[in-house]
């Protein structure tokens, strides 16, 4: 966490999955504890998890800043994005990339960012799914209209050489792993290189 927090991450992003929604498990509840006693980082944690209504209250008392759900997983969204703000989150809702915008439209106005997958979710080092960019920029617009604060995130096969457009598309916040966690000059090499390419957009 030092590390990340020494290249200039703005916040720390963490998968759990469970199995069942994604074909993967990772890390759950004693990892994020451990994460939000490491970092001043606001903690953003991805639930990759079928019913997230039985922890979304959990993994905010473990010390999620941001809770993220998929729409896919949960038949009455409403409810579980509600039950994240009143368990002192931010709420945020996730699609797959065959996943259509249509599905997170009703809800737009309440969440705080709208996570899109640019790979099936469950496991790093995937390849960047080409047909994001242009739902990125759908989603955009409906943000834009609906939601202007917000945030948009994408996640899934960001690198250097495609971050440029994915925020010229409109993502807000990217969510990078592999990239970041596997270079071979380190964390802060990482993280400069992926702002490096992104520079002479902002
Ligand atoms: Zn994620």
């Amino acid at each position: 966490m030092a590390e990340v927090e020494a290249a200039g991450a703005d916040f720390v992003h963490v998968d759990v999955m469970d199995g069942r929604f994604v074909p993967n498990l990772s890390i759950g509840l004693p990892v994020v504890e451990a994460v939000r006693r490491g970092t001043r980082l606001p903690v953003d944690v991805h639930l990759m998890i079928e019913e997230p209504d039985r922890w979304v209250e959990r993994f905010a008392a473990a010390g999620a800043d941001y809770v993220t759900v998929h729409a896919e997983a949960s038949p009455h969204l409403h409810r579980t994005l509600r039950a994240i703000s009143d368990a002192g989150a931010e709420p945020g809702v996730s699609i797959n990339p065959a996943t259509p915008l249509l599905m997170i439209e009703e809800v737009l106005p309440m969440v705080r960012q709208v996570l899109v997958m640019s790979v099936n979710p469950g496991f790093g080092g995937q390849t960047f799914i080409p047909a994001s960019l242009d739902k990125i920029r759908r989603l955009r617009a409906a943000v834009d209209e609906r939601n202007p604060t917000c945030l948009l995130e994408v996640d899934g096969g960001i690198k250097p050489g495609n971050i440029e457009r994915v925020v010229t598309a409109g993502a807000d916040a990217i969510v990078v792993g592999s990239a970041v966690f596997t270079h071979d000059d380190g964390i802060g090499a990482a993280v400069a290189a992926l702002r490096c390419a992104i520079s002479e957009t902002d």
